[in-house]
């Protein structure tokens, strides 16, 4: 999809960091919107800023965990819009634990937001797809779906399901003439950051601070993904690092298994000097 004008765009989780920057840069390829999140404030927010330049923007309030919420969502994305040509499958939560520190209700919660989210949007979207013969699904995974970060066992296992998802249903989609990309980030400076559940681990302040600035930033991250639509990308890998940790995955897996166990031999013994 070359031309994203007038196309109908989709994207969850707008209302900040890299899907705040998402719909700012895809209206400014003159894409009309359809923007969700749970942060009503922050949608608003960024639905007026939108709006202001002249692009045609729905908001709407939407948990992508409640197959109810994206029922409604896709209902009036289709009734104000006629139809979505390009999903944004962008809403993620993330925490950091080691696994005997989360309860079920841990893992339920991030599958919910992280998979079940997309799949439930994919579901809903894809027979108007089909039925046109033309869509782009674009699915932000993580670079924690390329390689397992130690004490992120939940992301990691939603992020790999998220690039399987997107690698099975490109190629079953293709001939439907239905575009699927992955995008694997590396660490991108969004609030996610500062909001995620760190359970066990505290005085993180430092490493925090170093992360962020360490991170790139959101905007180049989205012109990066619009790139990634537009020339039909099946994968995106974004940072250097990132790139960098998914070759060395790929041909030396002996080496970055080696890495993560030295990772999360520094990290278990943070947690012990904690507790
Ligand atoms: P962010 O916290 O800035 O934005 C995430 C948005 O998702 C928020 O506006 C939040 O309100 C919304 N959201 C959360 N739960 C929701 C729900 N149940 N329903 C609807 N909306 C919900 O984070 P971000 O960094 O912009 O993350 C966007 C995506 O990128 C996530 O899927 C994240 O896992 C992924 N990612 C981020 C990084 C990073 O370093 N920032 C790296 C790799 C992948």
């Amino acid at each position: 999809m070359r031309d994203l004008g007038e196309k109908n765009v989709l994207i969850t989780g707008a209302a900040s960091g890299i899907g705040r920057a998402c719909a700012r840069a895809f209206a400014g390829e003159g894409a009309n919107l359809i923007l969700a999140d749970i942060d009503e404030e922050g949608l608003a927010e960024v639905g007026r800023e939108i709006e202001a330049a002249g692009i045609k923007v729905v908001c709407v309030i939407a948990d992508i965990s409640s197959q109810e919420d994206v029922k409604a969502l896709v209902g009036k994305a289709m009734g104000e819009m006629g139809g979505v040509d390009v999903l944004v499958n962008n809403a993620g939560i993330c925490q950091v634990g080691a696994a005997e520190d989360l309860g079920i209700e841990d893992w339920e919660r991030m599958i919910g937001v992280n998979l079940l989210g997309a799949i439930y949007l994919t579901h809903e979207i894809l027979p108007e797809m089909i039925e046109r013969g033309s869509g782009h699904i674009v699915n932000i995974a993580s670079g924690a779906g390329l390689v397992g970060f130690p004490n992120m066992a939940p992301y990691c296992t939603t992020k790999f399901a998220l690039v399987g998802l997107s690698e099975a249903l490109g190629a079953e989609l293709a001939s439907h003439n239905i575009k699927v990309t992955v995008v694997c980030p590396g660490v991108i400076n969004t609030p996610i950051i500062r909001k995620s559940e760190i359970r066990g681990f505290e005085n993180l302040e430092d490493r925090i601070s170093i992360v962020e600035k360490l991170g790139m930033s959101p905007e180049k991250a989205a012109r990066i993904i619009i790139r990634g639509v537009k020339t039909k990308r099946p994968v995106v890998i974004i940072t250097a690092p990132m790139k960098i940790l998914a070759v060395l995955k790929r041909f030396f897996p002996g080496i970055s298994v080696l890495l993560m166990r030295i990772l999360a031999r520094r990290m278990s013994l943070d947690r012990a000097k904690k507790s």
